[in-house]
């Protein structure tokens, strides 16, 4: 090391989800020392916040999941194909117990700031409870949704009842039977949460601003026989996941587009894929889904019709019916008995977005221009600020005490979602302008990247890594370049968090990567192979 100070450790990485988790052992194989910390009560992440009714993976468990471990792969063992967030937990525990993390690990405690020191070239960090600890790097490893978005509606406050967002269901359980309950929006957590609330619940109202395009997910019981291929097949399984655009253990569909194929095929092949459920759907049918609008329309129709066969109440189809955007312009949720739920007596749908808009919530409930709505629980299923919520929600200073959040009032520039210009030895995983994908695989590709850029810096002694500002501009210009030529880019009712089109009092901005998450992590590669040649190595003077 240069003229550097002896900080607490090399490393310190905010979040024990995934990249908590996986920083860990990549650290420590590095031989670096290696702090994480976390305001939950539990390591897990998305999965210690989300714990509501339903709350599942939509990726198929067995490529959610870290794969640095062979063995691990091979001794852990899932139930389903999509695990629920007790089991995602209890992997996760899994993982920690059997490569001693804990150690590494301190729960219950919630960074307050970050302070990039210019006289000694380390980063300091104060925790609520007013310690403070520094490091040489330090890692955002706190998820890219997991900052709640809470809606600005009047008399929130009023709300006698229980009444939180989504990501924030009461870690003690709720008990919501015989309960009535009214859950405000409709993207994928409310796709999740409805059936499983409507089965006990004595009635539950979903507020819906904007329909969604919704897909099976096709749950499955894990068999041996299943188990056994997969852990036969797992170096082509992690493969697979590296070499898709969605990170996913899917098949390409190589050069077959909808355009080319007549009709009676294209509907034949769409009915083939329907049931077998996930996003292979859209990634293992056609090739032109995502960029020829013809195209896009005829799978969003077939989408579309699929929903009207579950839904009985002509009325309420239409209402389910998305209007105004491209199939796949917001990330579409997937059913477990979404549609089927709005055939019970004990569940209705409210038009908030034309029909009847909320006015407030009273004491007692919700009311719309038309109409007062009781209930003993409220769920705000809003959403989250993706990508760039958590790291603005802690104030993080850069050089010249350059606040992140301030930095990103109007762009929310990187280089690769990993470092930004201004903020020395700061790395995210998954931050803003990186894919949007199977979440394990962009994770582990991130940290690999990371550490080879600190394995560089430890052997060649170097203190300081300055993420280039012109690198950042070309990141930024390339990344918006290519979200330009995608169907993300039309359509005027796209409130997506895909753009952070879903906050008020912030501008839209290209949020996402969409030149697939194959590329992107070739480009990682590149980048390192190349000496990092978008970041500027120093040492300090003395
Ligand atoms: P979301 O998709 O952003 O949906 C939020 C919903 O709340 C939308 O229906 C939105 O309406 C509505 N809303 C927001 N602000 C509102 C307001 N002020 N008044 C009325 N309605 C409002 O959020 P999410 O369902 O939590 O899902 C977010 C993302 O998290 C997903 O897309 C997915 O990537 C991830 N997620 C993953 C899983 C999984 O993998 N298993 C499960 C859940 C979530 P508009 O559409 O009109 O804005």
């Amino acid at each position: 090391m240069g003229a550097q100070q002896q900080p607490d450790y090399d490393v310190i990485a905010i979040g024990a989800g995934f990249a908590g988790l996986g920083l860990i052992h990549y650290i420590r194989e590095a031989g670096l020392s290696i702090q994480v910390f976390d305001k939950a009560s539990d390591i897990g992440g998305t999965w210690t916040w989300n714990r509501y009714p339903g709350a599942a993976s939509d990726s198929e468990c067995y490529y959610y999941c870290l794969t640095f471990s062979k063995e691990l792969l091979q001794e852990w063992k899932w139930t389903v194909r999509y695990p629920g967030w007790e089991e995602n937990l209890s992997y996760m525990h899994f993982v920690a117990d059997r490569c001693d993390m804990w150690p590494h690990i301190q729960l219950n405690t919630e960074i307050v700031s970050a302070d990039f020191q210019e006289d000694s070239g380390l980063w300091q960090i104060k925790t609520a409870a007013g310690e403070a600890f520094t490091c040489k790097y330090l890692v955002s490893a706190m998820g890219m949704i997991s900052e709640p978005v809470i809606p600005d509606i009047k008399g929130m406050d009023n709300f006698k009842g229980p009444l939180f967002h989504s990501a924030r269901w009461p870690e003690e359980g709720l008990d919501y039977a015989g309960k009535r309950v009214g859950i405000i929006g409709s993207g994928a957590t409310t796709v999740q949460m409805l059936p499983v609330v409507a089965e006990t619940a004595a009635n539950v109202t979903v507020f819906q601003r904007t329909a969604n395009f919704v897909m099976p997910a096709v749950q499955q019981p894990m068999t041996e026989e299943w188990e056994e291929d997969i852990k036969a097949h797992y170096d082509e399984i992690i493969a697979k996941c590296r070499n898709h655009v969605f990170g996913m253990a899917f098949d390409s569909p190589v050069g077959r587009t909808i355009e080319e194929t007549p009709p009676e095929e294209v509907q034949a092949i769409l009915e083939e894929h329907w049931p077998r459920g996930s996003f292979r759907f859209v990634f293992e049918t056609f090739d032109d889904l995502l960029s020829n609008p013809e195209s896009n329309k005829v799978a969003g129709d077939f989408v579309v019709s699929k929903m009207k066969e579950k839904v009985k109440d002509p009325e309420i189809q239409e209402m389910l019916t998305p209007k105004g955007y491209p199939f796949f312009a917001k990330r579409p949720p997937l059913d477990h008995g979404y549609f089927e739920a709005y055939n019970r007596d004990n569940v209705k749908l409210v038009d908030i977005g034309e029909r009847e808009p909320i006015v407030e919530i009273t004491e007692t409930g919700i009311r719309t221009t038309e109409n007062e709505y009781e209930f003993d629980i409220i769920v705000l299923a809003t959403g989250f600020q993706a990508y760039t919520g958590a790291q603005e929600a802690l104030p993080i200073r850069g050089r010249n005490g350059l606040l992140l959040r301030d930095k990103w009032d109007t762009e929310s520039s990187s280089i690769m979602g990993v470092f930004v210009a201004d903020f020395p030895n700061l790395f995210m995983i998954t931050g803003p302008q990186a894919p949007f994908a199977n979440l394990p695989t962009s994770i582990e590709e991130n940290i690999k990247y990371i550490v080879d850029c600190l394995n560089k810096m430890e052997s060649e002694d170097l203190d300081l890594c300055e993420p280039i500002q012109q690198a950042e501009e070309e990141w930024t210009a390339h990344v918006a370049e290519i979200h330009e030529q995608t169907l993300m880019a039309q359509g005027d009712k796209v409130h997506s968090w895909m753009m952070g089109a879903n906050l008020e009092n912030r501008n839209p901005r290209v949020l996402i990567y969409f030149g697939g998450a194959n590329v992107y992590y070739d480009k990682l590669r590149e980048s390192a192979d190349a000496g990092f040649p978008e970041v500027e190595f120093a040492q300090m003077a003395g």
